[in-house]
């Protein structure tokens, strides 16, 4: 059985050549499924009887199973999904007037251990497939009301998309194909704590909008909050940011900074990152850290956060500070823990990328 979700157009060209079929029809199931939300062959009404029989035999429209489904106050929409027997994952939809973007895992678990993400402290099991990644913006758009309600997809859930990009770029191609989700290359975000392969790679096979988890704005502070950052210091991760501009879709990189009450957030560290971005062409986001179990920073005040920016705008940076969205249902930024199950795996594999 294949699984339709997980193939990108030339996939799908590839899978119906395979059953003696016309490259066309991967057109028109990528319609079917992604536009119209169809995940039932014998409802393809424009294939063949005989094509529609011949697909049930052999193929499938799968998407992770809905384990949990949580609305916050704000509107903010979580759902639990179950990507095998001991895994689920998160995706969050967040409403805004003019857009609605969907948050989107692509690891269950992470490797990255970064010392504030809730996620990290749930180790690492596995990559997701295509499948899974595309089946959380499938399953979003059926369950949305509205004519395409995701406007925007976020790589921002539960694991490092640049660890996963064997699945994650026909996944993104899927995002971006027209006759599928039809999203322009700003429109989906890929967020990486700074795997600088992976933005080489994201560049010259399927760049989109790149946003970094910057966080600190010196190696030393860095390397404690962000420990892949001792394999790809700043200066590396710069000129990839560098590189990467050449063939982005926007002319900026944005970089995401947590503010941590007392550890990234004084006014120091603001004249850091005014110097930080004159090296590479940049937007900063600051995001209110969200707490969780047993985490052990505290989100810096309001006023904090405020003056930091205000050092940052009168730097000559643009910034924005994220509204914190879900954290009532524990979808906001970093909350996203899903449900690992064999967490030991993490060890090998963050020894392979952190220290290698
Ligand atoms: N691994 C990728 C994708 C995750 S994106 C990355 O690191 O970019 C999730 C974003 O939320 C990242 O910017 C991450 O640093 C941030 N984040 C993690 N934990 C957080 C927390 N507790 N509060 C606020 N933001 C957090």
């Amino acid at each position: 059985m294949t699984n339709l979700l997980g193939l990108d157009r030339d996939g799908l060209e590839r899978f119906f050549e395979a059953q003696g079929e016309k490259p066309f029809r991967a057109r028109q199931v990528l319609q079917w499924m992604h536009q119209r939300g169809e995940g039932d062959f014998g409802k393809m009404s424009d294939l063949a009887r005989s094509l529609r029989d011949g697909l049930v035999a052999v193929a499938s429209v799968q998407a992770p199973a809905i384990v949990g489904d949580t609305t916050a106050a704000d509107g903010t929409r979580k759902w639990l999904l179950k990507v095998d027997g001991a895994n689920a994952v998160e995706a969050v939809f967040i409403p805004e007037t003019s857009r609605g973007t969907l948050c989107v895992s692509s690891q269950a678990g992470c490797v990255l251990d970064c010392a504030f993400c809730s996620t990290g402290k749930q180790g690492f099991n596995r990559n997701l497939t295509t499948a899974e990644i595309v089946g959380q913006l499938w399953l979003a758009n059926r369950l949305l009301e509205g004519k395409r309600p995701v406007t925007n997809v976020v790589m921002m859930g539960m694991g490092e998309p640049l660890l996963n990009l064997d699945n994650v770029i026909p996944a993104l191609r899927v995002m971006l194909d027209d006759n599928a989700y039809g999203l322009s290359r700003r429109r989906v975000t890929v967020s990486t704590a700074g795997v600088v392969p992976g933005i080489d790679r994201l560049r010259e096979e399927c760049p989109v909008a790149l946003a970094v988890s910057l966080h600190a704005p010196n190696d030393a502070l860095r390397d404690r909050l962000v420990p892949i950052n001792r394999k790809y210091p700043l200066r590396e991760l710069i000129a990839a940011c560098n590189r990467y501009l050449d063939k982005a879709p926007r002319d900026f990189i944005t970089f995401e900074d947590v503010m941590l009450e007392d550890v990234n957030d004084g006014e120091a560290h603001a004249r850091e990152l005014i110097a930080f971005s004159k090296k590479v062409s940049s937007k900063f986001n600051l995001i209110p850290f969200n707490p969780f179990p047993r985490s052990e920073f505290k989100r810096s005040s309001p006023e904090r956060i405020r003056r930091f920016a205000e050092v940052l705008q009168r730097g000559g940076l643009t910034v924005t500070t994220r509204k914190t969205r879900g954290d009532d249902i524990a979808a906001a930024c970093g909350q996203l823990a899903g449900d690992v199950a064999d967490r030991t795996r993490r060890r090998s594999m963050a020894l392979r990328e952190v220290r290698a």
